[in-house]
């Protein structure tokens, strides 16, 4: 715990520094820490804990099919399948236990700053050119811990299409930027659940169907008004704030994924 803590302040060091201690952060001896998280135990089915949470955050985009991961802070069977899927997708061990090959895995795919490694804060914080997340139903800080879990999820999304650029055109919208792109009263981007996406590798149809297995509840894409261009995907199930959304809603008829 102490090397963390000391790990936080050279951190903290940096940023109040620019520039000139950014290199002592990066030779820090870091191989069981890192900047955004670091676990202490092993998780396997059984145990809780808001580490369990905080593995269930990175782990929401190998829900499977149809599924979601719960951020209930239990690690159950779910979490251990979305564990084993995981594991798979990224070649290491699959025996549905986090352990350092899973953490050393995690730690070296986020962004010091928690992002995932090909996503970022501002790309997904772009509805109307950045509104620090502030505008829309929820708290700034509910908006943005839903952007994080939409950025973990397109960064498995990114990892079983081939690691091809996924390009996010509009994530977080605040009301007043929903209403400016003419977006659906009731849009998910206002929730920090949304992202629509855009591949120049990759085809919507690609896009709109590799995302069933990667915990999006709502998909919409070809064959929709105003879905031709891009595929918008989101988190509709987990949001419990608004009540008319949870469940699931795929439309994409051109890709042979009817709309229900
Ligand atoms: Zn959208």
């Amino acid at each position: 715990m102490r090397v963390h803590t000391l790990k936080r302040a050279v951190v903290a060091l940096a940023l109040a520094l620019p520039g000139a201690a950014i290199a002592t952060v990066v030779a820090a001896p870091t191989a069981h820490a890192d900047a955004c998280y670091t676990w202490n135990r092993n998780l396997y089915q059984g145990r809780s804990g808001s580490d369990v949470r905080e593995l269930q955050l990175r782990l929401a985009g190998w829900a499977g099919n149809r599924d979601i991961v719960e951020l209930d802070g239990r690690f159950g069977p779910k979490t251990a399948a979305a564990l084993r899927r995981f594991q798979s997708a990224y070649g290491i061990k699959v025996d549905g236990i986090a352990g350092p090959q899973t953490f050393g895995k995690l730690y070296q795919i986020q962004d010091s700053d928690c992002t995932p490694q090909h996503f970022t804060w501002s790309e997904m914080d772009n509805g109307c050119g950045g509104s620090g997340w502030s505008g829309g139903p929820l708290t700034s800080s509910q908006t943005r811990q839903n952007a994080l879990r939409t950025m973990w999820k397109l960064e498995a999304l990114r990892k079983s299409l081939g690691e091809q650029p996924l390009i996010v055109t509009s994530g977080f919208r605040s009301r007043t930027c929903n209403i400016q792109v003419g977006g659906a009263s009731d849009s998910q981007h206002l929730y920090g659940n949304a992202a629509d996406l855009i591949s120049r590798d990759r085809s919507l149809c690609q896009i709109a169907r590799q995302a069933r297995n990667h915990g999006f509840s709502g998909i919409i894409g070809p064959g929709v008004r105003g879905h031709n261009t891009h595929v918008h995907v989101d988190s509709r199930r987990e949001n419990n704030q608004d009540r008319n959304a949870n469940g699931t809603y795929w439309a994409a008829p051109d890709c042979g994924i009817p709309a229900g």
